[in-house]
């Protein structure tokens, strides 16, 4: 099967400039597979990331000293000469530079996570082209200076201005106070408004990457954020399936541009 397949739904997706997040965000794509490699790049770039490709282990260690420099860097364990594991030890003798590790064997994230390697975050095959958006948002926000995005402001519907840098809300001259996980769970619906999360994905992405909780946690924390921004109908429910964010005057999100 190809693990892509699933892709083929964010080509049919216009890039909207409130995406542009992480503009000018330099992402080393280190993937030896063409057919994995071709669509992800592409769809990174759909997301204005600029994205620079290695299908080796030596090419990518070398690509960690170009300029400009990586932002973050994706990386594959399964590689034609050094694999993944001896490409992150020689990129963690250097740099703190974010990893993000994409693996087929679940078996060995351990190892990948470990002080050994120090990866920050991993994706086991196939996965969701949005969650790696949304990883590699996390992962980048928690790493902190390094790729610091040149525009973090996300304006929303109704006035809300989100600031990813500061992490402040405001609409207008008011500052809209919000819990950390009521931030991050706006920011991450903010990351493609219009689009649905499901419960599952923002559990765990804002909660913790592999939350197993009951998931009434979501539905309070839904509640509170609707009622501190004082507009019920922003983060709209999806009935059975999870929660997205209105886009008023985004008639047709969905046809290609
Ligand atoms: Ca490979």
């Amino acid at each position: 099967m190809n693990p892509w397949s699933v892709k083929v739904s964010i080509n049919s997706r216009p890039v909207r400039p409130r995406r542009a997040t992480l503009v000018d965000m330099h992402v080393l794509l280190v993937e030896d597979d063409d057919a994995i490699a071709a669509p992800l790049a592409k769809g990174l770039e759909r997301q204005n990331f600029s994205v620079h490709r290695e299908s080796t282990g030596l090419g990518a260690v070398a690509a960690i000293s170009a300029t400009p420099a990586p932002n973050l860097v994706l990386l594959d364990l399964g590689l034609p000469d050094i694999d993944g594991y001896e490409v992150c030890r020689r990129i963690r003798a250097t740099s703190s530079m974010p990893i993000i590790v994409i693996t087929a064997r679940g078996e060995e994230i351990d190892r990948v996570l470990g002080l050994e390697l120090g990866a920050d975050d991993y994706m086991v095959k196939p996965f969701g082209f949005r969650e790696l958006v949304a990883r590699i948002h996390a992962v980048t926000r928690r790493v902190g200076a390094q790729g610091e995005p040149e525009e973090p402001i996300v304006h929303l519907t109704g006035g809300l201005t989100i600031d990813n840098r500061t992490r402040r809300i405001t609409r207008g001259e008011d500052e809209i106070v919000l819990t950390r996980k009521e931030f991050d769970l706006l920011a991450l619906l903010a990351t493609d408004p219009g689009a649905t999360f499901t419960r599952e994905e923002i559990l765990e992405q804002v909660w913790d990457s592999h939350w197993y909780g009951p998931t009434k946690t979501l539905d309070v924390h839904v509640a509170s954020l609707r009622k501190k921004i004082a507009d019920p109908e922003l983060v709209e429910t999806v009935r059975g399936v999870g929660f997205r964010l209105r886009t008023i005057g985004d008639s047709s999100p969905r046809s290609e541009s």
